[in-house]
């Protein structure tokens, strides 16, 4: 323990993973910063931010990592997954082939990461229900069968996104404290 105070420090990472456009970069903006961008750009570099939030009186702190644009390759590197305690799995309610490589996100990470990572499935752009094309039954029944958590959310409005992270990180604390 660098710190030396006595006290104790927690310091999770968490990945966020799914296709292309669901929202991932504007999901942990809205989260990390409050901020959405209507006109963001594929993330250059692996970046992260830290949050922090209280849990039973403790100071919890999340690195939470954004793909860098990797995924438009259909993979991200092992080096993203390394150390991971939690993930979101993020795809378009607006877009069933986002919804369709969920699968393939989570044998992913799945084969990176060991089995006790928390998880949450996130169908993103709920604010678009005019256009959804994946029910929330679907999603909800996904996440049944896989044993996730599952949330819809929109960063655009910030509909669930701190529930979305929060539960993940709380989860994340139950499972190693
Ligand atoms: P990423 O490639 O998964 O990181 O996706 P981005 O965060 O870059 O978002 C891709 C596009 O979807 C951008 O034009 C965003 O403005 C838009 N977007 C992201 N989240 C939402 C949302 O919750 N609602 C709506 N309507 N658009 C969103
Ligand atoms: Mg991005």
């Amino acid at each position: 323990d660098e710190e030396g105070s006595g006290g104790e420090e927690y310091l999770f990472k968490v990945v966020i993973i799914g296709d292309s456009a669901v929202g991932k970069s504007n999901l942990l903006s809205r989260y990390a910063r409050n901020e959405f961008n209507p006109h963001s750009k594929a993330t250059i570099g692996v970046e992260f931010q830290t949050q922090s939030m209280e849990i039973d009186g403790k100071e919890v702190r999340a690195q939470i990592w954004d793909t860098a644009g990797q995924e438009r390759f259909r993979a991200v590197t092992s080096a993203y997954y390394r150390g991971a305690l939690g993930a979101l799995i993020v795809y378009d309610i607006t877009r069933p082939i986002t919804f369709q490589s969920v699968s393939r996100w989570l044998h992913e990470l799945q084969s990176h990461c060991d089995t006790s990572v928390a998880m949450m499935l996130v169908g993103n752009k709920c604010d678009l229900e005019n256009i959804r094309s994946v029910s929330v039954e679907e999603g909800k029944s996904m996440a049944e069968t896989e044993g996730l958590f599952f949330m819809e959310t929109s960063a655009l409005d910030a509909t669930n996104v701190n529930k979305a992270f929060e539960i993940v990180i709380k989860e994340i604390y139950k499972n190693v404290s």
